[in-house]
C-alpha cells in the first residue's frame, strides 16, 4: 500500500512498439525442477505484448505477462492462467525489457525457465544478436510525476519498501539496497542503474548478476528435494567462508540482481516507466504489488 500516494500520468503514445527480428532458442535446466528446457522466442504482431505458451500441455492458452496473472509462488515470478503455468520467468522478462522487446510469443516445453548461471546474461545476448525491430503501434509510458512511497501490504514484520521519485533528468534510475537486520553471511549493499542508458550497458553491468543465497539454505532447499542439479555455477552460494566454488563478477553483484529482478517485476505491465524508484529490501511480491497500484493510480 502507499504510505505517501504518488501523482502517477500515463502518456498513451510514447514510441512506437518493438519485436525480435528472429525467432532465437535459449535451452538449458529449471533450477528448482532440473527439468531440460528449451524456451523459443518468437517475434510477434503489434500489441500482443509478451506471451508464454505451453506447447508440452493440450489446447494450452497463452500465458500473457500481465500482473494480474501472476501467481504466489516463494522467491520467483510466476504467471498462470487456467491449469497452465509458468515459473522462473523473471530473468526471462528482464532481458526481454532491457532488450527493448515488448511483443514476443515465448514457446515452452516445461513449466520452468533455463536457470543458466542465474543471471539473464545468455538471453540477453541471444536477443541482441537476433536483432530488434520497430512496429507501427504505440507503447505507453507511465510517469511518477509527484513522489510517493511503497510499503507491503501484507503487514509483514520487514520495513520493506520502495521510494517512487520524478525523474530529474527524463531518465529512469532504479536502485536496490540489499540489507540484512541480522548477522548474515551475504554483505549489506546497494546497486544502481539509468535504465535508459543502451542495452548493451544492460548487457554489461546488470545481466550478468546471478541468483544468490546461503549455504544454510542452499543445503535446506536439497533435503526438500528440490535444486537437485544446481551446483555452485548456477547461483551464487555465501558460506561462512565466502563464496563456494565461484568468484563475484561485481562486488555488489547481490543488489544488481535484485535490481535484475526488479526490472522483470516491473515487465508486466505493457508501458514503460519513467522515474526514480529506490528499492529497499524489497522482492518479487512487493514489485508486483507496486506494478498493479500505478497501474490503478494512472491519471
Ligand atoms: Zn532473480
Amino acid at each position: 500500500m502507499f504510505s505517501v500516494k504518488p501523482r502517477v500520468v500515463r502518456v498513451e503514445a510514447f514510441r512506437r512498439q518493438r519485436t525480435l527480428a528472429r525467432q532465437v532458442d535459449v535451452a538449458g535446466f529449471g533450477l528448482w525442477t532440473g527439468v531440460d528446457v528449451v524456451y523459443s522466442f518468437r517475434p510477434a504482431e503489434d500489441n500482443s505484448g509478451v506471451r508464454f505458451f505451453r506447447a508440452d500441455l493440450p489446447n494450452s492458452p497463452p500465458i500473457p505477462a500481465l500482473v494480474e496473472n501472476r501467481v504466489q509462488k516463494p522467491r520467483q515470478t510466476s504467471l498462470a492462467v487456467g491449469s497452465a503455468q509458468v515459473d522462473m520467468v523473471e530473468h526471462v522478462l528482464s532481458a526481454l525489457r532491457a532488450a527493448r522487446v515488448d511483443n514476443c510469443d515465448v514457446v515452452v516445453n516445461a513449466p520452468e525457465a533455463p536457470g543458466m548461471d542465474g543471471s539473464c546474461e545468455p538471453f540477453l545476448r541471444a536477443f541482441l544478436e537476433a536483432g530488434v525491430v520497430e512496429q507501427t503501434a504505440e507503447r505507453a509510458l507511465v510517469k511518477i510525476d509527484e513522489p510517493g512511497t511503497y510499503y507491503a501490504s501484507d503487514g509483514s514484520s520487514n520495513d520493506a519498501k520502495i521510494e517512487l521519485l520524478p525523474s530529474v533528468s527524463e531518465e529512469t534510475l532504479y536502485e536496490y539496497t540489499l540489507h540484512y537486520d541480522v548477522p548474515c553471511e551475504i554483505p549489506n549493499q546497494t546497486a544502481t542503474f539509468n535504465f535508459c542508458r543502451s542495452p548493451e550497458c544492460f548487457l554489461k553491468e546488470i545481466a550478468p548478476s546471478r541468483t544468490f543465497l546461503t549455504l544454510k539454505e542452499a543445503e535446506g532447499l536439497r533435503r526438500m528435494g528440490v535444486c537437485q542439479r544446481v551446483t555452485a555455477q548456477n547461483a551464487l552460494v555465501f558460506g561462512h567462508e565466502g563464496i563456494v566454488d565461484n568468484e563475484l563478477r561485481f562486488e555488489n553483484e547481490c543488489a544488481r540482481h535484485k535490481l535484475l529482478d526488479m526490472v522483470g517485476d516491473f515487465a508486466l505491465a505493457p508501458v514503460d516507466w519513467l522515474g526514480e524508484f529506490r528499492a529497499y529490501k524489497t522482492g518479487h511480491q512487493q514489485n508486483a504489488e507496486l506494478v498493479a497500484a500505478l497501474l490503478d493510480a494512472c491519471e
